[in-house]
Parts: structure tokens; sequence; C-alpha cells
């Protein structure tokens, strides 16, 4: 594993800034591992490693930063929770743990700077003098994963009865009867306008 400082750099350069969060993102992940026992996540580890996370914000790009976890590799998992928070599972031996910034930290980061006014430079001095059990609440947990939810993943693909676009991973929904998309099952984000191509059936 690199050191703190030189996850800081990497961070910066993936990130575009250094910001609390980053800071923050790094020191999560690096606990994780280090409770996991795993040393060397881009390397021999790689495929050791899954990674929930529960927000997306800064810390969460430094948290990809340091396990190499990605979303198109199906190695990282998000959970839209609006929490400052992590889950490392090792898969080698599926041992989890679970990381969440604690709510004292603010508190605490302008007990201990306040002599810097501005907020964001007050909490990245104090995220990174400050000890991981006044900035971290550390939990272990089980996380259930099913075959599906592992990379390399391959299963049947399926196809939505009411839209025809391909679904993969189990993510179909059977409804009456129908095989159906999670968006023609109900669970849409978007509100369909007009269609500039007719979607046909890929059989
Ligand atoms: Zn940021
Ligand atoms: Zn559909």
């Amino acid at each position: 594993m690199k050191s703190l400082d030189e996850y800081l750099r990497d961070a910066e350069q993936a990130h575009g800034h250094l910001c609390a969060g980053q800071i923050l993102g790094v020191r999560m992940a690096m606990l994780g591992l280090e409770r996991l026992g795993i040393d060397d996540p881009q390397g021999a580890d790689r495929k050791r490693l899954i990674t929930f996370v529960e927000i997306d914000r800064c810390a969460t790009d430094a948290v990809m930063v340091v396990t190499g976890c990605r979303l198109g590799k199906r190695a990282l998992k998000f959970r839209d929770w609006g929490k400052v928070a992590a889950t490392f599972v090792d898969v080698s031996s599926g041992r989890a743990v679970r990381i969440a910034a604690k709510e004292s930290s603010k508190a605490l980061a302008k007990q201990m700077h306040p002599e810097i006014p501005e907020k964001n430079r007050q909490q990245m001095l104090a995220y990174k003098e400050m000890r991981a059990d006044d900035l971290f609440d550390v939990q272990w947990v089980t996380v259930e994963l099913p075959p599906e939810e592992f990379p390399g993943f391959k299963g049947e693909r399926i196809v939505c009865s009411q839209c025809g676009e391909g679904i993969n991973f189990r993510r179909e929904i059977v409804k009456n009867g129908k095989v159906l998309c999670r968006g023609c099952a109900g669970e849409s984000y978007y509100v369909p306008l007009s269609r500039e191509s007719r979607v046909t059936s890929r059989e």
C-alpha cells in the first residue's frame, strides 16, 4: 500500500482538486484495506475486493483511487444512501467491514483548528491529523453476494417483453407472468418523450 500522502496526490489528480472529501475517502479506504489485510489492492490482491459506496460525492472518487474498484469492472457497487460510508468486502475470505464517517468529526475539526476560519481547509488539516477512532465508525458486517454480483459473471441475457431492451445480471422483474426491465416495471427514473428510432427485438 502507498502512503497517505501518495494516495492523496493520486486522488487530487483523479478528482481534479484536493478537498476534505478526498482525505476522508482515502483514509476510509486505507483503513478498510488494513482491517481486511489487503496490501496490494491494485496488484496481487486486485480480485479480492468488492467495495460498496453510499454517496456520490468527493469521498467516493478517493475510495476508487485507493481500492482500484470501478463501476465498469463491477467491483464498485453504488447504494444511493447519501452517507459518507463504504463497505469493503474481501471475497476470498467473505469478511467485510463497513466504515462510516462520524458526524462528530466536523465539530472536532473545529475544536482542533479554530484558527482556520475556512471550513474546507480546517477539515482538510484536521481529517489528516485526527485519530481513526475519532474520524470513523468501524463495523464488521456480512454482505450477501449472489453469483451475479461478481465481476466476470456470465449469465443468460434477458429481453424485456415490453420495451425490447436487453437486461443483464438478473436485473429483470417478473410481473403478472411477464419479464420486464425495471423501467417498464414502474421503477423508471425518466419519462419517455419521443423516440428517434424503434428498438427492434435482438433475438
Ligand atoms: Zn472534492
Ligand atoms: Zn422494458
